[in-house]
C-alpha cells in the first residue's frame, strides 16, 4: 500500500540491509499465516545492546524447541543486529530478530517442507509507559481472559500468539484501564501484553514461575534484587495476593521496570512507585553502562 507511513528504521532480510518499509514477508509464509513463528526483541541504549547474548541465547533455545532451528552463528545474528541499528542510526532502539517456518514452494501443509526465513529489524525505542507517566504508574486490569494454557503453546517460546493479549487490552479499555494482565484457569496472574510482573509482600518478591515467557528483564529483575539482598520466590502469585501488593511492577525489555500503581482501579500503596522498584529501576539502568550487562554497537560491525 503506498500510502503506509512507517516509523523510522531498518530492516535485514535475505542477505541485505533495506530500509524498514521495503521489509515484507510473501502472503503465503507461515510466520503469517498461522502465527508459526519465534521472535526476541533486544534493546539498545545510549549506543550499547543490552544482554545481547542472553537474547540470542533464549533465541537459539526458541527456533530449536519449534524445530527449525537457526542456521546463523551468534556472531553472525550480532551483526545483522549491529547493522540494522548502524544503517538507521538509532542510539535508542528496539531490535527484533524474527524466523518464521518459512513456505514450501508447493504451500506443502507439512511444516518440515518449509523452508526458515530469518528477519531482522530496528526500529526506534518503544515503552510499554512513556517515561513521563513512570511517576503516575500502570494503572492495569487484572482480566478474566486467559492466557493460552502452557499445555497448549510453550510460552517460554516468545511468540506471536497475542489474541488472548490483544482482547485482554479490550477489555481493559473498556474498565478504563491503561493495560492488562491475564490470568489462569486456577486464577493466578500470569503475564501482560509485552510484560512478566511482580509483587512486593512483607516477605519480599513474588513473580510468576509458570504460564510465562521468561523475560530477560523478569531475570535481571531477579538478580538485580539478590543484589539489593531483597528476597525474590518465583511461584505462583494469586490474584487476591496481588491485588494486596505493597508495591508492584511490570518488566519488559519495552521499558525496563516499570511501576504498577493501581490495580483494578485500586491504589497499590499510596498510588505512587515504591521504594524498592525504584531501587531496581535505578540499578537497572545504571547495568547499561556496564559491559558484563552491554555492550557497543559499534564492536559489533
Ligand atoms: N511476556 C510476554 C508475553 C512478552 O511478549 C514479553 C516481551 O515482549 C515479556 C513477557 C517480557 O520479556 P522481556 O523482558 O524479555 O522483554
Amino acid at each position: 500500500m503506498e500510502n503506509e507511513i512507517f516509523p523510522q528504521g531498518s530492516a535485514w532480510m535475505g542477505g541485505k540491509f533495506i530500509d524498514i518499509s521495503d521489509a515484507k514477508i510473501p502472503v503465503l509464509d507461515w510466520g503469517f499465516l498461522r502465527s508459526d513463528a519465534t521472535y526476541d526483541v533486544a534493546h539498545v541504549w545510549n549506543g550499547r545492546f543490552f544482554r545481547l547474548d542472553i537474547h540470542i541465547d533464549r533465541f537459539f533455545a526458541s527456533t530449536k524447541k519449534l524445530r527449525m532451528p537457526c542456521k546463523f552463528k551468534r556472531q553472525e545474528i550480532k551483526k545483522i543486529l549491529a547493522g540494522c541499528v548502524r544503517k538507521a542510526n538509532f542510539s535508542n532502539a528496539y531490535v527484533e530478530m524474527i524466523q518464521t517456518r518459512g513456505m514450501s514452494p508447493t504451500f506443502d501443509r507439512d511444516p518440515r517442507k518449509s523452508r526458515p526465513r530469518f528477519i531482522a529489524f530496528a526500529i526506534p525505542f518503544g515503552w510499554i509507559l512513556k517515561p513521563e507517566d513512570f511517576e503516575k504508574g500502570l494503572d492495569i486490569a487484572v482480566s478474566n481472559i486467559k492466557r493460552i494454557s502452557p499445555n497448549s503453546v510453550d510460552p517460554t517460546v516468545k511468540n506471536y500468539h497475542w489474541l488472548d493479549l490483544i482482547s485482554g487490552m479490550y477489555d481493559a479499555y473498556d474498565r478504563g484501564h491503561y493495560t492488562v494482565l491475564l490470568t489462569d484457569e486456577k486464577n493466578n496472574v500470569l503475564e501482560g501484553p509485552g510484560f512478566n510482573v511482580f509483587s512486593l509482600d512483607n516477605s519480599g518478591l513474588t513473580t510468576p514461575n509458570n504460564g510465562v515467557l521468561k523475560g530477560i528483564t523478569r531475570m535481571s529483575a531477579i538478580e538485580l534484587a539478590a543484589e539489593l539482598n531483597i528476597n525474590v520466590s518465583s511461584k505462583p502469585l494469586p490474584v487476591e495476593k496481588f491485588k494486596s501488593s505493597l508495591e508492584a511492577f511490570a518488566t519488559s525489555t519495552a521499558g525496563g521496570i516499570i511501576p504498577i500503581t493501581k490495580i483494578n482501579g485500586k491504589k497499590v500503596g499510596n498510588g505512587k512507585p515504591g521504594k524498592i522498584t525504584n531501587k531496581i529501576k535505578k540499578l537497572y539502568w545504571e547495568k547499561h553502562v556496564d559491559p558484563e550487562w552491554s555492550e557497543s554497537v559499534d564492536d559489533l560491525l
